[in-house]
């Protein structure tokens, strides 16, 4: 059971109005990474539904997500595997685009990063319009992997970002 409250780190989240441009309210996790004690209640509330070994890899997307990720990967007894953003990565890589509010992004995983059949828990901080994390979805599924639960520590729930992820269960510990 985690020691920590979803209250206690909603309380240490930091709003950032205006950032990284106006009319974003910037959900700034590093309060929450900066003490021992809630960085890891936020590991302990992420794995929740999971014992160590019930998980063979816990995939965490650019880059705020790749703390929590690789956290949770140790704790779980799994391996860690990064969805990057595109460019990034030395070897050959699956890449997938997805639209932003003006444009759009590709992230990109390694051809060799997942095992067919391979147990996936997928962890970023932040849920928004879910481009991102429904990308990495499809990069998981591309290599056969399967999607266990998208873990989540903050959602913008007003965003309706789960609407894109469908097929698995979708969790987030502090929502907005
Ligand atoms: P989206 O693809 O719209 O779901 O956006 C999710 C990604 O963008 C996550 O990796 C977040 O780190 C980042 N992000 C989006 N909106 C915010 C926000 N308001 N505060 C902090 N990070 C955000």
């Amino acid at each position: 059971m985690p020691n920590v409250t979803a209250a206690e780190i909603t309380a240490a989240i930091r709003n950032v109005p205006d950032f990284p441009k106006p009319g974003i309210q910037f959900k700034d996790i590093t309060p929450v990474l900066a003490d021992a004690r809630l960085f890891a209640g936020a590991i302990d509330l992420l794995t929740e539904n999971f014992k160590p070994g019930s998980v063979d890899a816990v995939v965490g997307i650019d880059a705020r997500g790749f703390i929590f990720a690789a956290a949770a990967a140790v704790k779980l007894k799994a391996g860690f595997v990064p969805v990057r953003k595109k460019g990034k990565l030395p070897h050959t890589t699956h890449e997938q685009d997805y639209a932003l509010e003006y444009g759009h992004a590709t992230v990109a995983m390694h051809i060799d990063a997942l095992k067919p059949g391979a147990r996936v828990l997928l962890i970023d901080d932040l849920l928004a319009t879910g481009g991102t994390s429904s990308a990495a979805v499809a990069l998981v599924k591309k290599l056969g992997a399967e999607i266990l639960e998208a873990s989540f520590l903050i959602e913008l729930k007003f965003l309706d970002g789960r609407e894109k992820l469908k097929g698995f269960p979708v969790r987030s510990i502090v929502v907005y």
